[in-house]
């Protein structure tokens, strides 16, 4: 069993509670208009494009395939600006023993990991091989989910985790369908079933001024976390451009104001949890 890990981060202090490892997955079903991190979208179609135009040699092609060599990259990122599939030739399949061997690195030193991406429950047979191991280590296992696939559909993955981390990026079908190219039904319904079940972190709404319905969203969905459990925590996070793609969104960060405002919409519904990042 291999996973697609588009990278691992050793310590990460805004991926859930304590010091946590994070994973980032490769590949998501979603193409948000303002993800930051759009080279985690698609799987590298091995086109070859990105290969020459690494300054340091690090990437070859090799039997029609995409080789990165790790050892020779400088980081410099320059590959996934010119990729125009969203992808990223530094993906690489792992195993679960040598993620494992990632997180034992630093074991001493965390309380949990963190799997992101992309979207990790894409992989979700891949995560239940890993989880079952990171668990028996001590380690607690949170995810970071668009909550596109039916949770109460997958037991075994759901058992394993202590807690996930949902956005919920729309209140209204049409709107997240807008901006994520899908719509929210399975979304609202894994939210209600991790809060049931008490394996609901945070949830999370993006505000981007003149593009979503901002207030209507913090409005809804606060509500509907009140009407799960008021404790949840809820984070309000200011629209950022960077990492985004160029010319496909028209945003700017939201003032402080709004953002006040939005707490206070939130905190007068009865969240008794509210963030602003
Ligand atoms: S980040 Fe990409 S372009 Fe830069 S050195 Fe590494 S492989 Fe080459
Ligand atoms: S990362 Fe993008 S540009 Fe590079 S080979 Fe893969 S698909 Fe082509």
């Amino acid at each position: 069993m291999r996973g697609l890990v588009n990278k691992i981060i050793p310590f990460s202090s805004v991926d859930g509670p304590g010091n946590r490892t994070v994973i980032f997955m490769q590949g998501c079903n979603f193409n948000c208009l303002y993800c930051h991190n759009p080279e985690t979208i698609n799987v590298c179609n091995s086109c070859g494009i990105c290969v020459s135009k690494c300054p340091y040699n690090a990437l070859m092609l090799k039997f029609g395939n995409v080789i990165w060599d790790k050892n020779i990259c400088k980081m410099c990122d320059l590959c996934l600006q010119i990729c125009k599939n969203n992808s990223s030739p530094k993906a690489t399949y792992m195993s679960v023993d040598e993620v494992l061997k990632e997180i034992n690195k630093v074991k001493s030193f965390i309380s949990g990991i963190t799997v992101s991406g992309g979207e990790c429950t894409l992989q979700s047979e891949f995560l239940v091989d890993l989880f079952k191991k990171v668990k028996s280590m001590g380690l607690t296992v949170f995810i970071d989910t668009n909550a596109s696939i039916p949770l109460y559909e997958k037991k075994e993955l759901v058992d394993l985790i202590d807690m996930a981390m949902v956005d919920i990026k729309a209140y209204d079908f049409k709107e997240h369908k807008m901006l994520t190219g899908k719509g929210n039904d399975v979304v609202i319904e894994n939210v209600k079933y991790l809060a049931k079940i008490n394996k609901l972190y945070e949830i999370r709404t993006v505000i981007v001024p003149g593009v979503l319905n901002n207030y209507y969203n913090v409005d809804m969905i606060s509500k509907l976390l009140v009407s799960l459990n008021s404790n949840i925590r809820y984070k309000i996070i200011k629209y950022r451009p960077i990492g985004v793609r160029k010319d496909i969104i028209d945003s700017c960060v939201p003032s402080e104001d709004m953002m006040e405002e939005l707490l206070n919409l939130a905190v007068k519904n009865g969240c008794e949890n509210v963030i602003l990042v």
